[in-house]
């Protein structure tokens, strides 16, 4: 067993664990982008989150859920950011699927998402661009 996360849920490698039951595991980020900065993965190991059935995947959200309002009573947050770097290409690190709730407070100066992804696409094209999605289901 590589994957470090897989090693977090059996417990040989330490974290701090906030969160767990059959289905998921939750934990506070070692480097963390806010104070109480929390990681939610499933148990089961999974890269991509693309490569998620859609059970496990309303699994994993509804998890997320539960737990940002505990985040949120624990901490007496203003808001949080709840996201997921999917694929090498879009920063994910840990190639185990897991989703980011990020505490925000009022003037923490933190900016938004918009911030940490901009690669200027332009705006010309959207009928287009949906209409291709929408032709992939
Ligand atoms: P990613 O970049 O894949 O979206 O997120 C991976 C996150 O896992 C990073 O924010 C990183 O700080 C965190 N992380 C990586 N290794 C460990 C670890 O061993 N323990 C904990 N608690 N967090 C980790
Ligand atoms: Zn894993």
């Amino acid at each position: 067993m590589e994957c470090i996360f897989c090693k977090i849920i059996s417990g040989s490698i330490p974290s701090y664990k906030v969160y767990e039951d059959d289905l998921v595991f939750a934990f506070l980020d070692i480097y963390p982008c806010s104070q109480g900065h929390t990681i939610v993965m499933p148990k089961k190991h999974i890269g991509l989150f693309t490569e998620m059935n859609k059970k496990d995947a309303s699994d994993l959200f509804s998890s997320v859920n539960i737990i940002s309002k505990a985040v949120c009573r624990a901490f007496g947050l203003d808001g949080m950011n709840i996201g997921m770097n999917v694929g090498e290409v879009a920063g994910q690190s840990v190639p185990h699927v897991h989703v980011h709730i990020i505490p925000r407070k009022e003037g923490d100066n933190g900016g938004s998402m918009h911030n940490i992804v901009e690669t200027n696409p332009g705006t010309e094209n959207l009928a287009d661009l949906a209409k291709k999605i929408r032709g992939s289901f």
